[in-house]
C-alpha cells in the first residue's frame, strides 16, 4: 500500500475574514472543514455562496468549528447542491445551528422579496440562496460530539474536539492521520477566542500539531486589558447618559451579547455604570441566551460558582428588559429617559439596530458604541471610520451622535493572546497556515510569528491547495 495522499486546499476566508470552507483530502475521502456564508455586498456574495469548487454530492462529511454563520452559514446551500453525508460538531453548537441557520433562511427569504419589490419587474426576480427545507435537511444530519473524546470518521482519521473559548460550543479539531507507518497531527483552529473573558472557559491547546490551521482576525492589534476595557464602557456609558442621552450598542447576538450583559450587571451592581434600563433587542439574542443557559458544561469556574451559590444568573438581571415583538422594538423610539439597547446585526447590516441608528444617529446626546469587528463596505465600518452622513434604509442620515468603539470584548484573540497560544503549544508546529483575516494584517502577523517561533508561516490564497505530508 502507498501512503493515502493528504491534502488541504482553502476555499473560503482565504486572504478574507468570512466564508470559511477548508477541503481536506486523505486517501478516497473528502470532507470540508466548515462552510460558512461569504458576507460582503449583495451580488459578489451570492455569487461566491453559491459557487462551489468541488462537487458537493460527492462529500463524505462537514467537520464543524462553531456557529457563527461565517463558518456555518452556508450548510444549507451544501445540502440543496445534494450533500448528503454527516455534518459533526459539538452539542453546543448544535443547538445554537438550529436557530440561527432558521434565521439565516429567513432573513434570505425577506431580504430577496424586498429586492424584488423594489425593483419590481425590471430584472431577473431573484431567489434566496436556500429555503428553510435546505435547512431541515441541514439540521437532520447533524452528529454531535463532547469535547475530549475522539472519534473516528474515517478509517485512519482520528479527530479530537477542545474547546476554543471564542463562542458558546467552539471548538478546534485536531485531526491525527496515519498511513503506511507514518503519522500527521493537524490542527484546525476555527475562531480562536480569549483568555480571561466572562462565562466561557479560556482556549485549550491541543497536544502539540504538526499542522495548524489559525484565524489571524486581529493579527496586527492589542485589545487591551480587561480592567481597561471594563474602565472604557463604564465612562462611555456614564457620560452619554449624564448628557441624557442612549447608547445604542450594535452586537453579535451570540456571544458578543451575552458577555456585555454579564460585564453590564457587574458594572451597574458595582456602581460604576448609572442604574438605567438595559434593553436586549434582539429575538436572535434571546434565543442564544437560552441555549447558553442549557449548556453550563461549556462555563468557566467563577461562572459555574456563581450559578451554583444563588449568585444570581449573569444573563439576565432585574433592569434587564428582552425586546420581543417588532411593535416593542418600534417604541423604544418614544422611549425619552436615557438607556442601553444592545441590538443585532454586530455590523449594522440588517436585523432591528438598523432602525435604531436611522432614529437615533442625528442627535447628539447619543451614542453609538462598536464593541466587535466591523468588515470592510459594511455600515458599521463606515460610522466606525468617522463618516458624516451615512445611507440608513436608503435615506442619508448625518451623523450627530457620538461615535466609540472597544475591542476589547472581541471573542477573538488579539496579536499578543495568539502568538502566545502558538508558543506554548508543544511541541511548535512545524508549519502554519494563516486564514481568517484581511491580507495586510495577516502579513504582519506572519512576519511576528514567523520571527518569534521559526515556523514556516504560509498565507493560502483562495482556491490554494497544500499537500500536508510534505509540508
Ligand atoms: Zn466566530
Amino acid at each position: 500500500m502507498a501512503l493515502q495522499p493528504l491534502t488541504l486546499a482553502f476555499h473560503g476566508a482565504a486572504r478574507t475574514v468570512t466564508g470559511s470552507r477548508h477541503l481536506m483530502r486523505f486517501g478516497e475521502r473528502r470532507w470540508l472543514f466548515d462552510c460558512g456564508l461569504y458576507q460582503g455586498h449583495r451580488d459578489e456574495a451570492d455569487r461566491i455562496n453559491r459557487a462551489f469548487a468541488f462537487a458537493p454530492g460527492e462529500l463524505d462529511a462537514v467537520i464543524i468549528s462553531h456557529a457563527h454563520l461565517d463558518h456555518t452559514g452556508n450548510l444549507p446551500t451544501l445540502s440543496h447542491e445534494g450533500f448528503r453525508g454527516p455534518i459533526h460538531l459539538t452539542s453546543g453548537t448544535a443547538d445554537l445551528s438550529r436557530f440561527m441557520l432558521q434565521d439565516s433562511a429567513f432573513l434570505m427569504q425577506k431580504d430577496v422579496e424586498h429586492v424584488n419589490r423594489v425593483h419590481g419587474k425590471k430584472g431577473h426576480p431573484r431567489t434566496p440562496l436556500y429555503k428553510m427545507a435546505d435547512v431541515e435537511d441541514t439540521l437532520a444530519r447533524f452528529v454531535t460530539h463532547d469535547y475530549h473524546t475522539p472519534w473516528q470518521p474515517f478509517d485512519g482519521v482520528n479527530v479530537q474536539y477542545h474547546d476554543a473559548g471564542h463562542i458558546l460550543g467552539s471548538a478546534m479539531a485536531t485531526f491525527e492521520f496515519t498511513s503506511e507507518g507514518r503519522s500527521l497531527r493537524v490542527c484546525m483552529g476555527g475562531d480562536l477566542g480569549r483568555p480571561g473573558r466572562p462565562i466561557l472557559r479560556d482556549p485549550e491547546r491541543p497536544p502539540g500539531p504538526d499542522v495548524l490551521v489559525l484565524e489571524s482576525t486581529y493579527g496586527d492589534r492589542l485589545h487591551g486589558n480587561e480592567r481597561d476595557t471594563n474602565a472604557a464602557l463604564a465612562e462611555v456609558m456614564t457620560r452619554t447618559i449624564a448628557r441624557g442621552g442612549r447608547v445604542i450598542v450594535p452586537a453579535f447576538a451570540v456571544g458578543r451579547t451575552q458577555e456585555l450583559v454579564a460585564v453590564l450587571h457587574m458594572l451597574i451592581d458595582m456602581g460604576r455604570v448609572p442604574d438605567v434600563p438595559v434593553f436586549v433587542d434582539s429575538p436572535m439574542a434571546r434565543n442564544a441566551t437560552s441555549v447558553y443557559k442549557r449548556h453550563p458544561e461549556c462555563f468557566d469556574d467563577d461562572t459555574r460558582d456563581l450559578l451554583a451559590h444563588g449568585g444570581g444568573t449573569p444573563f439576565g438581571f432585574h433592569r434587564l428588559h428582552y425586546i420581543e415583538s417588532p411593535e416593542e422594538s418600534r417604541a423604544l423610539n418614544d422611549f425619552r429617559d436615557p438607556c442601553i439597547i444592545i441590538s443585532a446585526s454586530g455590523m449594522c447590516e440588517g436585523g432591528r439596530v438598523v432602525h435604531h441608528l436611522q432614529h437615533g444617529l442625528g442627535d447628539p446626546k447619543n451614542t453609538v458604541l462598536f464593541v466587535g469587528f466591523q468588515g470592510e463596505g459594511t455600515l458599521g465600518r463606515r460610522l466606525r471610520d468617522g463618516a458624516e452622513t451615512v445611507n440608513v434604509f436608503g435615506e442619508p442620515v448625518r451623523v450627530r451622535a457620538e461615535i466609540a468603539s472597544l475591542d476589547g470584548f472581541s471573542a477573538h484573540a488579539d496579536q499578543k493572546e495568539m502568538l502566545d497560544w502558538v508558543l506554548a503549544l508543544d511541541p511548535l508546529p512545524k508549519r502554519i497556515f494563516l486564514v481568517h483575516g484581511e491580507l495586510p494584517v495577516q502579513k504582519v502577523f506572519a512576519a511576528l510569528l514567523q520571527e518569534k517561533t521559526g515556523v514556516d508561516v504560509r498565507i493560502p490564497e483562495r482556491g490554494e491547495e497544500f499537500d500536508l505530508w510534505t509540508s
